[in-house]
C-alpha cells in the first residue's frame, strides 16, 4: 500500500488522479489533498477519498472548510492553510508518491521538498522544472528521489527509453527525440486572424481536456516549448536533439529514435489517466479508465514542421534554452504573467510573445547559481512584464 500526497487535487490532473486511485484502492491510500481555493470540490473529494490532511493554501476558504469538515461525516481530517502548508503535506512519512499538479511557479517549493525529501516525484507541473533546472535534477540525484514523468510527452518517451533507464540519465544509444504537439486550435487559422482570438478561443483545445493555462500554452505553443525544456533536463539532452513534431491526431505521444535506426513511438487516446496510471504502477502497469485505442479508427497520422512564424513562443523557448542559466525562469514568468493577462482581457492573444520577447530583453543569462536566484529573478520578470502590459495598455 503507497500512501499519495496530491498537490494541485481539484485541477484537471489531480481529478484524473484521483480517478486512477478510486480503481486501485488495495494499492493506493490517499495522505493529503491540496487547492488554491475551490473548497467546493475539495470538500467532495474528501468525502470520497478520506485524506488525513488537506491544504487549502487561502486562508478565509481554509477556515471554511474547517467549518465545513467538523460538521460532516469525516471530521477527523486535519486542515491546514497558507503555502507552507504544501510543503508539510508533501514530505509526510506515510507519503510514498507526490503528484506535482499545482499550475505554474506556485507549485516549486512543495515539489522541491517532495524531491528533497526522497518521494516519488510525478511530474505534472512542468513550470517548476522549467524555473529550476539543473538544481531540481540535482535534487532528484542526491535524495535518490524517484520523478516519473506525467506530462504525456516526456511519460511517452521515458517509457520508449531503454530499460532501467531513470530521468536524467543521457540514453547514448538515443539518437533523437521526436517531441509531438497537436498544434492546438489555431494550427491552421490564417495569421492575420491571430490577433482577434479571444480567451474562449484559446481554451478550447481540440484534443484534450485542461486548465486554462496550459490550454492557451498549447494554443500558443509555450506549452511544446516548456516541454522542449523539460525534455532537455529530464532526459539530459541538448536541444538541437529534440524535434518538434505537429501530429494533429495526438495518437502517438512522442518518440525515441535510436543509433541502429529504429524508432519507438508511445501510443494511446488523448487521456491524462494512462501517463498517470503509469507512473503511478510503474515499473508495474495496471488500468487506467481509459478507453483502449482502436487503430482502426485513426486512419492516419499526419506530421509536420512547426512554423515558427506563427508561434513564436516555440522559438524564444528554444532562445531561452539555448542562452540557458536564468533565462528559462525569465520565459516561464513572463509567460505565466502574460497569459493571465490575455485571459484577463488585458492583452491581445499575439501580445503574448510580445510580452514575452521584451521581457527577456531585460535579462543575461547568468547562471541560476541557487534557489534564492531563481527566485529573485522570477519575481523580477513578472513585475518587468506588468510594466510592459501597462505600456502596451497605456
Ligand atoms: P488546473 O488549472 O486545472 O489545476 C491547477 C491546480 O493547482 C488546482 O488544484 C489549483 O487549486 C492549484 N493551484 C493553482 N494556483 C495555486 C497556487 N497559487 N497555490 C497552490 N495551488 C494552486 O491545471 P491542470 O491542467 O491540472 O495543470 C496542472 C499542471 O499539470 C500544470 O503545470 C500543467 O502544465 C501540467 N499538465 C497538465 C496537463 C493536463 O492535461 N491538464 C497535461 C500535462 C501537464
Ligand atoms: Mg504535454
Amino acid at each position: 500500500m503507497k500512501g499519495i500526497c496530491i498537490l494541485g487535487a481539484t485541477g484537471s490532473i489531480g481529478v484524473s488522479t484521483l480517478d486512477v486511485v478510486a480503481r486501485h484502492p488495495e494499492l493506493y491510500n490517499v495522505v493529503a489533498l491540496t487547492a488554491n481555493t475551490n473548497i467546493e470540490d475539495l470538500f467532495q473529494q474528501c468525502l470520497v477519498h478520506h485524506p488525513e490532511f488537506v491544504v487549502v493554501v487561502d486562508t478565509d476558504k481554509a477556515l471554511q472548510m474547517q467549518e465545513q469538515i467538523s460538521s460532516s461525516p469525516v471530521p477527523d481530517i486535519k486542515v491546514l492553510s497558507g503555502s507552507d502548508a504544501l510543503e508539510q503535506v508533501a514530505i509526510l512519512d506515510n507519503v510514498d508518491s507526490v503528484m506535482a499538479a499545482i499550475v505554474g511557479a506556485a507549485g516549486l517549493l512543495p515539489t522541491l521538498a517532495a524531491a528533497k525529501a526522497g518521494k516519488n516525484v510525478l511530474l505534472a507541473n512542468k513550470e517548476a522544472l522549467v524555473m529550476s533546472g539543473a538544481i531540481f535534477m540535482q535534487v532528484i540525484a542526491e535524495s535518490g528521489a524517484q520523478l516519473l514523468p506525467i506530462d504525456s510527452e516526456h511519460n511517452a518517451i521515458f517509457q520508449c527509453m531503454p530499460h532501467g533507464y531513470q530521468s536524467g540519465m543521457r540514453a547514448s544509444t538515443a539518437r533523437r527525440i521526436l517531441l509531438t504537439a497537436s498544434g492546438g486550435p489555431f494550427r491552421e487559422m490564417p495569421l492575420e486572424q491571430l490577433q482577434h482570438v479571444t480567451p474562449a478561443q484559446a481554451v478550447a483545445h481540440p484534443n484534450w481536456d485542461m486548465g486554462k493555462k496550459i490550454s492557451v500554452d498549447s494554443a500558443t505553443m509555450m506549452n511544446k516549448g516548456l516541454e522542449l525544456i523539460e525534455a532537455c533536463l529530464l532526459f539530459n539532452m541538448p536541444s538541437e536533439k529534440i524535434q518538434v513534431v505537429i501530429h494533429p491526431q495526438s495518437v502517438i505521444h512522442s518518440m525515441v529514435d535510436y543509433v541502429d535506426g529504429t524508432v519507438l513511438a508511445q501510443m494511446g487516446n488523448p487521456d491524462m489517466r494512462i501517463p498517470i496510471a503509469h507512473a503511478m504502477a510503474w515499473p508495474d502497469r495496471f488500468a487506467s479508465g481509459a478507453e483502449p485505442l482502436n487503430i482502426f479508427d485513426v486512419q492516419r497520422l499526419d506530421f509536420a514542421t512547426p512554423d515558427l512564424r506563427r508561434f513564436p513562443c516555440l522559438r524564444l523557448a528554444y532562445e531561452a534554452i539555448d542562452a540557458g542559466g536564468i533565462m528559462p525562469a525569465v520565459l516561464n514568468a513572463a509567460n505565466e504573467i502574460a497569459v493571465a493577462a490575455f485571459l484577463d482581457g488585458q492583452i491581445r492573444f499575439t501580445g503574448i510573445p510580445q510580452v514575452i520577447e521584451r521581457c527577456l530583453e531585460n535579462f543575461s543569462a547568468d547562471e541560476a547559481d541557487s534557489l534564492q536566484t531563481i527566485l529573485r529573478v522570477d519575481q523580477q520578470a513578472r513585475d518587468i512584464s506588468n510594466q510592459i502590459i501597462q505600456e502596451i495598455n497605456g
